[in-house]
């Protein structure tokens, strides 16, 4: 596999490196010299090591947690390159920063992934920093997921991101011990994942024509952001070239319930099945009076973290918005599912630009969900590996053990 092993091959390079083993210099020593021995580099694929450093500008954040026990943490900033300049209703960028994460037990290898876009908040540094605080050694296996991810879940409040990439490598490492795909650990169904959205950028109505026309063969959902004063536009010109259902995401954007409910309405007229995050996440009040008269579910995004806000949610929205980079990964995804649909609300899954590893993570749970909005992957333009695909629309899982995942 690729880059962990970049410990001894960084060395060969001559590059510096930092953040191991948590400053112990003898420790450090000794993976080091383990890993050499144990020809770690061998399994590193020389256009994997081309591709990474072509993309990784500094190797200061190159860490691992090495350990004398069974389970070994390694991980490496990767950036992401956007295919398109990607638009919302507050700002534009073309790349997105991720940690990669691996953890090796015993032959077998789980990736993991922190997506990190920076409106969120989060930075590479940061979860470089959390990492390196975290002791897999006390642990005796993978196998103990309900422990080890409350552990994590303790060790600092926040960094979201850094904990998913932990969780989603620990259940792509228990696929592979136990043999069988993660979706099965859940007792899914592949054959129920659901047809997955894809997101038509914000552009002009030539270019949104064009994008429209490029994807509308592949899917059978497509959503828009928006959030401005083009949005009429931007539907009409959608209209012109497809029936396809549509679906919106307003980010925040509109602050009138009264305008919302107006434009829900006229958003209704031209097919659209169904919007998120309308308003401001602290004006609850509004969004619960919006919710109540719109012709389409309304789903919590930003309003919806983790599992503990689902509650004061309910009656406010009418379903919440799962993504594995803002919940802490797959365990909690799948408690946020159950308690959601306990609660009678809808559940949807998304993601935000990553590569297919934590896109994968999060399709295992597709089966569950009403809306899937899973084409992170299919935005960015170094996909590190293969995983999910797409048949007609519908996501589809591969059936190797863990996530699946091939490198590309
Ligand atoms: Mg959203």
């Amino acid at each position: 596999m690729f880059f962990y092993a970049n410990i001894c091959i960084y060395q060969k390079e001559s590059l510096t490196l930092q953040a191991i083993s948590n400053g112990d210099s003898m420790k450090r020593r000794e993976f080091i010299s383990k890993a050499a021995l144990g020809g770690l580099a061998l399994s590193l694929s020389p256009e994997l090591l081309a591709k990474m450093s072509e993309r990784i500008p500094s190797v200061p954040g190159v860490g691992s947690v090495a350990s004398s026990g069974k389970m070994r943490m390694t991980w490496q900033p990767y950036e992401l390159a956007l295919r398109h300049t990607f638009t919302v209703s507050s700002f534009s960028r073309n790349t997105t920063p991720t940690v990669q994460l691996r953890i090796d037990y015993e032959g077998f290898t789980g990736h993991g992934e922190a997506s990190l876009p920076p409106y969120l908040g989060y930075t590479v540094e940061g979860t470089l920093r959390f990492l390196e605080k975290v002791n897999l050694e006390q642990f005796a296996s993978p196998f103990l997921l309900e422990d080890i991810l409350t552990y994590v879940d303790t060790i600092d409040p926040g960094e979201s991101p850094a904990k998913a990439a932990i969780d989603i490598a620990l259940h792509d490492l228990v696929g592979q011990l136990m043999e069988q795909p993660v979706y099965r650990l859940y007792g899914l169904d592949p054959d129920k994942c659901p047809s997955t959205s894809f997101t038509i950028g914000i552009d002009t109505p030539e270019v949104v024509r064009e994008k429209t026309l490029e994807c509308a063969g592949r899917f059978n959902v497509l959503k828009i952001k928006v959030g401005r004063s083009t949005d009429k536009e931007m539907v009409e010109a959608i209209r012109s070239v497809t029936n396809l259902p549509l679906v919106v995401d307003a980010n925040q954007g509109w602050t009138d319930r009264e305008e919302a409910l107006d434009m829900l309405y006229w958003l209704h007229e031209r097919g659209v099945k169904m919007a998120e995050q309308p308003m401001p996440k602290e004006q609850m009040d509004d969004i619960a009076w919006l919710t109540e008269r719109a012709p389409m579910p309304v789903i919590a995004d930003e309003s919806c973290q983790r599992l503990c806000d689902i509650k004061r949610l309910k009656g406010v929205y009418s379903g919440i918005n799962i993504k594995l980079m803002k919940c802490t990964g797959i365990r909690e995804a799948y408690k946020m599912m159950v308690y959601a649909r306990a609660e009678g609300m809808k559940v949807m899954i998304g993601c935000m630009t990553e590569t297919s590893c934590a896109v994968t993570a999060a399709a295992s749970l597709s089966p569950l969900v009403d809306f899937a909005d899973l084409d992170g992957n299919l935005l960015i333009a170094n996909d590190l590996y293969e995983g999910v695909g797409l048949r007609n629309g519908h996501l589809t899982l591969p059936h190797r053990p863990g996530l699946g995942l091939k490198e590309k």
